[in-house]
């Protein structure tokens, strides 16, 4: 079977529709490209669940503030494409024109979850992030959609927005798929230079700390970010932007750790700004 490609919002909404008018299930993994094994896990599974699996591959502006890396967010579309040949049905590739006209301006925010935790340094970001989805969401009208846990926040937020305004979809999240040293796979580990990267394995490092410090008996939250931070200080080019542990129902933060705890961080490696997570209770 061959790869389709949407660039238009009407060819994609006339794929699905003969998809579904065949009675197939829709799964859509929304993504920004560069894609590596993490989005491809979530593709895999899709398919597994689904008889058409939709790809999105949509650089979205509006998630980005004016000081980051939009212009510069790698871009490599033809890779992914060839990536993706037998792992998906349609790929949809909308540019900012499509997705935005000149005359757009309403958004979607979930409250009180998009200025906490990574949205306290990303203003704009999640509300971003909501809004792209939602669009996303009426376009391809899925009956399942596909996210990573490496961005849990984002992952709970759509999963929030999707029950509030009953959009007819399951949310599923998947493992972090992680490099053979530990670091999380993601576009931006691209930026780093070779020796940031060797300290950036410090983070996985620093989560398994937290699994065990938990293990041992502390529940104590401050403890087990006190473990977090000692740990991340090995790596001298480490700027640790946020460390917290989250009740991922209200994502508000525990003073004590519960089986669903996740410890949540984001360090910055010179200009490049990372991010990764663990869930505190599983064995
Ligand atoms: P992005 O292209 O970075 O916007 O990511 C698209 C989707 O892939 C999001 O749901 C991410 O959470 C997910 N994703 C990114 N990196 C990973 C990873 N290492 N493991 C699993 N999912 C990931």
């Amino acid at each position: 079977m061959s790869l389709r490609v949407a660039r238009s919002i009407a060819a994609l909404r006339r794929y699905v529709t003969a998809a579904r008018s065949r009675g197939q299930k829709i799964g859509f993994v929304p993504t920004m490209g560069a894609l590596h094994e993490g989005h491809l896990s979530l593709v895999r599974r899709a398919r597994k669940d689904n008889a058409c699996v939709v790809v999105s591959i949509f650089v979205n502006p509006l998630q980005f503030g004016p000081q980051e890396d939009y212009r510069r967010y790698p871009r490599t579309l033809a890779r992914d494409r060839t990536m993706l040949a037998d792992a998906c049905d349609c790929l949809f590739v909308p540019d900012a024109r499509q997705m935005y006209g000149p005359e757009f301006r309403t958004h979607v925010e979930v409250q009180g979850w998009s200025d906490v935790w990574c949205g306290e340094s990303r203003p704009g970001h999640f509300r971003g992030v909501a809004t792209v989805v939602a669009k996303l969401f009426n376009i391809v009208q899925p009956d399942q959609a596909y996210f990573g846990h490496k961005d849990i926040q984002q992952a709970l937020l759509i999963r929030r927005m999707s029950e509030d305004l009953s959009f007819p979809v399951k949310i599923r999240i998947l493992p972090t798929v992680r490099e053979p040293d530990g670091l999380a796979m993601s576009s931006r580990n691209a930026y780093l230079s070779h020796e940031h990267r060797q300290q950036a394995t410090v983070i996985s490092r620093a989560l398994d700390e937290a699994v065990k410090t938990v293990r041992e008996g502390n529940r104590d939250a401050e403890v087990v970010i006190g473990r977090v931070r000692q740990r991340l200080r090995q790596a001298s080019e480490a700027s640790v932007e946020y460390i917290g542990i989250m009740d991922p129902v209200t994502l508000d933060k525990v003073r004590m750790v519960e089986r669903s705890s996740i410890l949540l961080l984001a360090v910055r490696f010179g200009n490049t700004r990372l991010i990764d997570n663990c869930v505190l209770g599983e064995s």
